[in-house]
């Protein structure tokens, strides 16, 4: 029993150092194998993205300064031993911090503070309602905070793993007389916290236009926040944070569709829908394509018009709503 297990784990061992060793090897054909002794290793320049190995560096290799930390250092400190860190570091290292999530609390601002820091939801940052210049952190960035839950987008899951979350006072939405979601409005002070943050957070660990994106983008089927009042527009335009379409783009593919689709006509026919489907899981979504306008299919909809077409967020699909959809795919292609 010990033996196998031992085995299976210099099989992986194996397995992982290989692929690693093979990406080293590309960057630097000759440096020498032999084994030496360990000496200061002098900065290397790495001058560009080459090959694999840096693919999933998100840290920004132009300033040669992909090992740098934000946050607190935590180092082991063995009983008898010292931990030294005067060499170079690894240069196979990224941040863990790849995406921002933004949340509406459903609660006041105090309510806010009491659930987010004493029970088992947790976010990185809390922006309140009031117009001051303050920010609360609740969460060490260096550490995962509990905001994302069940989660996906493009090729990756559990959020929680690789976000910052910040979470703003708002208390989400009421009904009026006739059922419809009425949503609250976010503060103009509380928004240019919000965003001022972002870009942060975002030019610190270089987050893609990509990963900036709402609790709704990434759990469709559970979650409207931060809603269709968050501006992502104005984020876009003012603080150039996240993705937006060009006007023009939606333009051409609103003509093509206008003219070549009758969207009334072929509403229900499965090839359709499927296809909606697929663009929307093309552009990042989690989703079943299944030529069925089931609930996780609406929903998603819902989703992708709270954050892009924040006018009209019916959950059902509309010449506009796809030629956004399909803008954005051009723009924001899966790699
Ligand atoms: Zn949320």
């Amino acid at each position: 029993m010990r033996n196998s297990l031992y085995l299976t784990t210099l099989g992986i061992l194996i397995i992982s150092c290989g692929s690693q060793q093979k990406s080293i090897k590309s960057k630097t054909p000759s440096k020498t194998t032999t084994p030496q002794a360990v000496v200061p290793i002098k900065k290397t320049e790495i001058k560009q993205d080459e090959g694999e190995y840096y693919k999933v560096n998100i840290a920004d290799i132009t300033k040669n300064d992909n090992t740098i930390s934000y946050g607190s250092i935590v180092s082991a400190n063995p009983v008898g031993y010292k931990i030294s860190k005067t060499y170079f570091p690894a240069i196979g290292q990224n941040f863990r911090q790849r995406y921002v999530i933004l949340h509406y609390t459903v609660l006041n601002d105090e309510k806010s503070v009491s659930t987010l820091t004493q029970q088992s939801v947790s976010s990185h940052y809390l922006v309140s309602t009031l117009p001051d210049k303050e920010i609360y952190q609740i969460v060490d960035e260096n550490k995962r905070a509990y905001h994302a839950g069940i989660s996906f987008w493009r090729k990756d899951q559990q959020i929680n793993d690789t976000s910052i979350g910040i979470e703003i006072v708002n208390l989400g939405y009421t009904t009026d007389s006739l059922k419809n979601r009425v949503f609250y409005p976010y503060p103009e002070e509380q928004f240019k916290k919000v965003a001022a943050l972002a870009r942060d957070i975002v030019s610190r660990y270089n987050i893609p236009a990509t990963n900036i994106l709402a609790h709704s983008d990434i759990a469709p089927t559970r979650k409207q926040d931060p809603g269709p009042l968050f501006p992502w527009k104005r984020l876009y335009d003012e603080y150039q944070i996240g993705m937006w379409y060009d006007e023009p783009a939606k333009q051409t593919f609103l003509n093509q569709i206008l003219t070549t689709n009758d969207i009334a006509l072929q509403y229900n026919n499965p090839e359709f829908v499927s296809k909606v489907q697929q663009q929307l899981s093309q552009f990042g979504y989690a989703l079943t394509v299944n030529g069925v306008w089931d609930k996780p299919t609406k929903q998603t909809i819902e989703a992708f018009q709270f954050h892009f077409r924040p006018t009209n967020y019916s959950g059902i699909i509309d010449a506009e709503t796809l030629a956004i959809l399909q803008a954005l795919i051009q723009k924001y292609p899966q790699k």
